[in-house]
């Protein structure tokens, strides 16, 4: 616990939670359990390499949002924006495909913020420093295995 220096926004950041998971159910769980402290408007960026379990973590955060169940979260391609729940309250990004920085107005994530929504972005650093402030980083990493470590921190301003 304590304050850090945020690699990916530069930006002071607050550890809010750490986990390590040994299943995708239990990534699933987590991920409920992180929905009950989200406040809209909200703004997600989860990092972690292609495997590390972003979108399991995102099914288990919707279903805890209570917009959609976790068998109707699937990944996002390329630039398309998934939207679960009553109109406008839970986006679903995943910016794999985009290429270097963009920023929010390119992608059309900016008019989203707007909204009393709760966004979620899958490869959120490569929004760069272009993101609300505060905002929820969750960064993912293979641990071997079905092991997986989860950190969920608060990127202030
Ligand atoms: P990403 O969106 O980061 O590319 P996915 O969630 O699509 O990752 O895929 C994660 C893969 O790893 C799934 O096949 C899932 O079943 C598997 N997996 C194994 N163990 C875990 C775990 N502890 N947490 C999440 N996923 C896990
Ligand atoms: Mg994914």
């Amino acid at each position: 616990m304590g304050k850090g220096e945020s690699t990916i926004v530069n930006r002071p950041s607050s550890i809010l939670a750490e986990r390590v998971t040994y299943s995708p159910e239990e990534t699933v769980f987590f991920g409920r359990e992180i929905a009950v402290h989200l406040q809209p408007p909200c703004l997600v960026l989860l990092e972690g390499d292609l495997g590390a379990g972003k979108t399991t973590l995102v099914k288990g955060i919707v279903a805890g949002l209570g917009a959609a169940s976790e068998d109707e979260v699937t990944s996002p391609s390329f630039t398309l924006i998934h939207e679960y729940g009553p109109a406008g309250r839970v986006f679903h990004a995943d910016l794999y495909r985009v290429e270097g920085e963009r920023d929010l107005a390119t992608l059309g994530l900016d008019e989203l913020s707007s909204q009393a929504a709760t966004i979620l972005v899958e490869w959120g650093e490569k929004l760069g420093n272009d993101v609300p402030s505060p905002c929820i980083k969750i960064r993912m990493e293979h641990q071997g295995d079905d092991c997986r470590r989860i950190l969920v921190e608060r990127v202030e301003a």
